[in-house]
Protein backbone atom coordinates (compact mmCIF):
# COMPACT_ATOMS: atom_id res chain seq x y z
CA UNK A 1 0.00 0.00 0.00
CA UNK A 2 3.07 2.68 0.82
CA UNK A 3 4.59 1.97 -2.03
CA UNK A 4 1.59 2.63 -3.93
CA UNK A 5 1.14 5.77 -2.77
CA UNK A 6 4.92 6.51 -3.65
CA UNK A 7 4.60 5.17 -6.87
CA UNK A 8 1.80 7.78 -7.31
CA UNK A 9 3.70 10.59 -6.46
CA UNK A 10 7.38 9.46 -7.32
CA UNK A 11 7.33 8.48 -11.34
CA UNK A 12 10.23 6.09 -11.97
CA UNK A 13 12.39 6.79 -15.12
CA UNK A 14 10.79 5.41 -18.56
CA UNK A 15 12.69 1.65 -19.38
CA UNK A 16 12.82 0.51 -22.70
CA UNK A 17 14.19 -3.27 -23.14
CA UNK A 18 15.40 -4.11 -26.92
CA UNK A 19 17.84 -6.88 -28.03
CA UNK A 20 21.49 -5.87 -28.92
CA UNK A 21 24.85 -7.55 -29.81
CA UNK A 22 27.47 -7.10 -27.05
CA UNK A 23 30.98 -7.79 -28.07
CA UNK A 24 31.80 -9.81 -25.15
CA UNK A 25 28.10 -11.63 -24.74
CA UNK A 26 26.87 -12.05 -28.01
CA UNK A 27 22.69 -11.25 -28.33
CA UNK A 28 21.73 -9.64 -24.94
CA UNK A 29 18.97 -7.54 -23.49
CA UNK A 30 19.50 -3.90 -23.72
CA UNK A 31 18.16 -1.05 -22.04
CA UNK A 32 17.57 2.16 -22.45
CA UNK A 33 16.12 5.12 -19.70
CA UNK A 34 14.62 8.29 -19.64
CA UNK A 35 16.69 11.04 -19.11
CA UNK A 36 15.46 14.11 -16.87
CA UNK A 37 15.00 16.18 -20.49
CA UNK A 38 13.10 13.67 -21.67
CA UNK A 39 15.59 11.85 -23.93
CA UNK A 40 16.48 8.25 -23.91
CA UNK A 41 20.19 7.21 -23.26
CA UNK A 42 21.20 3.56 -24.17
CA UNK A 43 22.82 1.73 -21.46
CA UNK A 44 24.55 -0.65 -23.10
CA UNK A 45 24.97 -4.35 -22.15
CA UNK A 46 23.48 -5.14 -18.78
CA UNK A 47 26.55 -8.21 -18.55
CA UNK A 48 29.12 -5.70 -19.10
CA UNK A 49 27.99 -2.74 -16.74
CA UNK A 50 27.59 -5.42 -13.73
CA UNK A 51 31.14 -6.74 -14.49
CA UNK A 52 32.70 -2.88 -14.99
CA UNK A 53 31.14 -2.39 -11.41
CA UNK A 54 31.85 -5.71 -9.68
CA UNK A 55 34.48 -7.86 -11.11
CA UNK A 56 37.30 -4.84 -12.31
CA UNK A 57 40.39 -3.61 -9.90
CA UNK A 58 38.94 -1.41 -7.78
CA UNK A 59 40.99 1.74 -8.91
CA UNK A 60 40.60 0.78 -12.58
CA UNK A 61 39.48 3.06 -15.20
CA UNK A 62 36.93 1.30 -15.49
CA UNK A 63 35.46 0.75 -12.42
CA UNK A 64 35.52 4.37 -11.97
CA UNK A 65 33.36 5.56 -15.21
CA UNK A 66 31.03 2.17 -14.31
CA UNK A 67 30.15 3.59 -10.87
CA UNK A 68 30.45 7.46 -11.82
CA UNK A 69 27.63 6.09 -14.50
CA UNK A 70 25.81 4.17 -11.97
CA UNK A 71 25.98 7.57 -10.03
CA UNK A 72 24.26 9.16 -12.72
CA UNK A 73 21.49 6.85 -13.08
CA UNK A 74 20.69 7.30 -9.93
CA UNK A 75 20.94 10.96 -9.99
CA UNK A 76 18.82 10.86 -12.67
CA UNK A 77 16.16 8.95 -11.28
CA UNK A 78 15.76 10.67 -8.13
CA UNK A 79 15.19 13.99 -9.90
CA UNK A 80 12.27 12.38 -12.40
CA UNK A 81 10.97 10.63 -8.82
CA UNK A 82 11.17 13.91 -7.32
CA UNK A 83 9.16 15.80 -9.77
CA UNK A 84 11.27 17.70 -12.01
CA UNK A 85 9.89 17.92 -15.69
CA UNK A 86 11.88 17.90 -18.50
CA UNK A 87 11.47 21.34 -19.14
CA UNK A 88 12.87 22.24 -15.51
CA UNK A 89 15.45 19.86 -16.78
CA UNK A 90 18.24 22.54 -16.31
CA UNK A 91 16.75 24.86 -14.05
CA UNK A 92 19.40 25.18 -11.07
CA UNK A 93 21.15 28.54 -9.37
CA UNK A 94 23.40 28.85 -11.78
CA UNK A 95 21.19 28.63 -14.70
CA UNK A 96 18.60 31.52 -13.65
CA UNK A 97 18.99 35.13 -15.12
CA UNK A 98 19.25 37.68 -12.75
CA UNK A 99 19.91 40.82 -14.23
CA UNK A 100 18.14 43.33 -11.68
CA UNK A 101 18.02 43.91 -8.11
CA UNK A 102 14.66 42.25 -7.61
CA UNK A 103 16.37 39.36 -9.60
CA UNK A 104 19.19 38.26 -7.85
CA UNK A 105 17.42 39.02 -4.56
CA UNK A 106 14.97 36.02 -5.25
CA UNK A 107 17.90 34.11 -6.61
CA UNK A 108 20.02 35.35 -3.34
CA UNK A 109 16.79 34.22 -0.94
CA UNK A 110 16.25 30.91 -2.60
CA UNK A 111 19.78 29.91 -3.01
CA UNK A 112 20.13 30.65 0.57
CA UNK A 113 17.43 28.50 1.73
CA UNK A 114 18.52 25.68 -0.10
CA UNK A 115 22.37 26.13 1.06
CA UNK A 116 20.64 26.41 4.68
CA UNK A 117 18.38 23.46 4.14
CA UNK A 118 19.83 21.37 7.29
CA UNK A 119 19.10 24.08 9.35
CA UNK A 120 16.10 25.04 7.64
CA UNK A 121 14.67 21.44 7.68
CA UNK A 122 15.20 21.02 11.65
CA UNK A 123 13.15 24.46 12.45
CA UNK A 124 10.74 23.36 10.00
CA UNK A 125 11.21 26.80 7.98
CA UNK A 126 8.87 27.38 4.96
CA UNK A 127 9.10 29.55 2.04
CA UNK A 128 6.38 31.46 -0.33
CA UNK A 129 7.60 32.01 -3.81
CA UNK A 130 4.85 34.60 -4.79
CA UNK A 131 4.05 37.26 -7.73
CA UNK A 132 4.14 37.57 -11.51
CA UNK A 133 3.63 34.77 -13.81
CA UNK A 134 7.16 34.36 -16.09
CA UNK A 135 9.36 34.98 -13.55
CA UNK A 136 11.01 31.77 -12.89
CA UNK A 137 9.44 31.05 -9.42
CA UNK A 138 9.11 27.21 -10.34
CA UNK A 139 12.72 26.98 -11.96
CA UNK A 140 13.92 28.03 -8.41
CA UNK A 141 11.47 25.78 -6.84
CA UNK A 142 12.91 22.94 -8.70
CA UNK A 143 16.54 24.37 -7.88
CA UNK A 144 15.66 24.08 -4.23
CA UNK A 145 14.45 20.19 -4.78
CA UNK A 146 17.59 19.33 -7.10
CA UNK A 147 19.84 20.66 -3.96
CA UNK A 148 18.37 18.64 -1.51
CA UNK A 149 17.63 15.50 -3.46
CA UNK A 150 21.67 15.97 -3.92
CA UNK A 151 22.06 15.59 -0.46
CA UNK A 152 19.80 12.59 -0.28
CA UNK A 153 16.78 14.43 0.73
CA UNK A 154 12.98 13.50 -0.51
CA UNK A 155 11.46 16.09 -1.91
CA UNK A 156 9.17 16.77 -4.13
CA UNK A 157 7.84 19.51 -6.37
CA UNK A 158 4.38 19.19 -7.68
CA UNK A 159 1.57 21.45 -8.69
CA UNK A 160 -1.55 22.22 -6.26
CA UNK A 161 -3.83 20.81 -9.18
CA UNK A 162 -1.84 17.15 -9.39
CA UNK A 163 -2.47 16.93 -5.75
CA UNK A 164 -5.85 17.42 -6.08
CA UNK A 165 -6.62 15.24 -8.65
CA UNK A 166 -4.88 11.88 -7.15
CA UNK A 167 -6.57 13.05 -3.77
CA UNK A 168 -9.40 12.91 -6.02
CA UNK A 169 -9.51 9.43 -7.87
CA UNK A 170 -9.08 7.63 -4.34
CA UNK A 171 -12.77 8.11 -4.09
CA UNK A 172 -12.95 5.87 -7.49
CA UNK A 173 -13.95 2.21 -6.16
CA UNK A 174 -10.75 -0.32 -5.90
CA UNK A 175 -8.14 2.90 -5.83
CA UNK A 176 -6.65 1.20 -2.83
CA UNK A 177 -5.90 4.09 -1.22
CA UNK A 178 -7.82 7.21 0.48
CA UNK A 179 -6.83 11.06 0.67
CA UNK A 180 -5.66 10.23 3.81
CA UNK A 181 -3.05 8.09 2.58
CA UNK A 182 -2.23 11.10 0.20
CA UNK A 183 -2.26 13.88 2.93
CA UNK A 184 0.22 11.40 5.06
CA UNK A 185 2.52 10.69 2.33
CA UNK A 186 2.79 14.38 1.67
CA UNK A 187 3.86 14.99 5.11
CA UNK A 188 6.38 12.95 5.70
CA UNK A 189 8.38 14.19 2.63
CA UNK A 190 11.38 15.63 3.75
CA UNK A 191 10.92 18.73 1.75
CA UNK A 192 7.36 19.35 -0.11
CA UNK A 193 7.32 22.30 -2.77
CA UNK A 194 3.37 22.80 -3.70
CA UNK A 195 3.33 24.70 -7.17
CA UNK A 196 0.86 26.79 -9.21
CA UNK A 197 -1.00 27.48 -5.96
CA UNK A 198 -4.44 29.38 -6.35
CA UNK A 199 -4.93 28.09 -10.24
CA UNK A 200 -7.43 26.25 -8.84
CA UNK A 201 -11.20 27.04 -8.55
CA UNK A 202 -10.22 27.00 -4.50
CA UNK A 203 -13.38 24.58 -3.62
CA UNK A 204 -13.91 23.60 -0.52
CA UNK A 205 -12.44 20.33 -1.07
CA UNK A 206 -9.38 21.89 -2.51
CA UNK A 207 -8.83 24.18 0.56
CA UNK A 208 -9.34 21.67 3.04
CA UNK A 209 -6.67 19.35 1.47
CA UNK A 210 -3.97 22.22 1.01
CA UNK A 211 -4.55 23.21 4.97
CA UNK A 212 -4.64 19.49 5.75
CA UNK A 213 -1.37 19.15 4.19
CA UNK A 214 0.37 22.16 5.65
CA UNK A 215 -1.28 21.36 8.78
CA UNK A 216 0.28 18.53 9.25
CA UNK A 217 3.61 18.81 8.01
CA UNK A 218 3.70 22.30 10.34
CA UNK A 219 2.99 19.59 13.21
CA UNK A 220 5.88 16.96 12.76
CA UNK A 221 8.06 20.32 11.61
CA UNK A 222 8.99 19.90 8.01
CA UNK A 223 9.76 22.72 5.50
CA UNK A 224 7.39 23.62 3.00
CA UNK A 225 7.49 25.67 -0.49
CA UNK A 226 5.01 27.49 -1.76
CA UNK A 227 4.54 28.80 -5.35
CA UNK A 228 1.67 30.64 -6.37
CA UNK A 229 0.86 33.67 -8.84
CA UNK A 230 -1.30 35.28 -6.40
CA UNK A 231 -0.19 38.45 -4.75
CA UNK A 232 0.29 38.82 -0.53
CA UNK A 233 -3.11 39.54 -0.36
CA UNK A 234 -4.26 37.12 -2.86
CA UNK A 235 -2.32 34.37 -1.32
CA UNK A 236 -4.29 35.26 1.79
CA UNK A 237 -7.62 35.24 0.90
CA UNK A 238 -6.69 31.89 -1.32
CA UNK A 239 -5.49 29.62 1.64
CA UNK A 240 -6.34 31.60 4.95
CA UNK A 241 -4.68 33.38 7.77
CA UNK A 242 -4.27 30.06 9.70
CA UNK A 243 -2.38 28.63 6.71
CA UNK A 244 -0.35 31.67 6.36
CA UNK A 245 0.78 31.78 9.62
CA UNK A 246 1.50 28.27 9.84
CA UNK A 247 3.91 28.53 6.85
CA UNK A 248 5.51 31.72 8.14
CA UNK A 249 6.39 30.10 11.78
CA UNK A 250 10.03 30.26 12.73
CA UNK A 251 11.29 32.46 10.09
CA UNK A 252 9.67 31.58 7.27
CA UNK A 253 9.98 34.03 4.53
CA UNK A 254 8.06 35.65 1.48
CA UNK A 255 9.94 36.17 -1.64
CA UNK A 256 8.38 39.00 -3.96
CA UNK A 257 8.65 37.98 -8.38
CA UNK A 258 7.04 41.20 -8.71
CA UNK A 259 8.90 42.09 -12.12
CA UNK A 260 7.16 41.72 -15.64
CA UNK A 261 7.60 38.21 -17.56
CA UNK A 262 11.60 36.94 -18.37
CA UNK A 263 9.51 35.01 -20.71
CA UNK A 264 8.35 37.80 -22.40
CA UNK A 265 11.72 39.42 -23.16
CA UNK A 266 14.13 36.50 -24.13
ZN1 LIG B 1 28.40 -7.41 -22.72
Amino acid sequence: MAARISDLFHRRPFMRIFSGECAVHGQVDMTEVEQLDGSMLARGCKRCAWEALHTTPRDSAERTLATAQRKAEDTMAALIGAGITPRFAEATFESYRAETDPQRKALAKCRAYADQFPANFRAGRCLLLTGNVGCGKTHLGSAIVRAVVADRGEALIIPAGDIVSIARASMTPGSGYTDHDVVMHLAGLDLLVIDEIGCQKGSEYELGLLHNIIDRRYQAVRPTVLISNLGHDGLKSYIGDRALDRLRQNGGQQVGFTWSSMRAVA
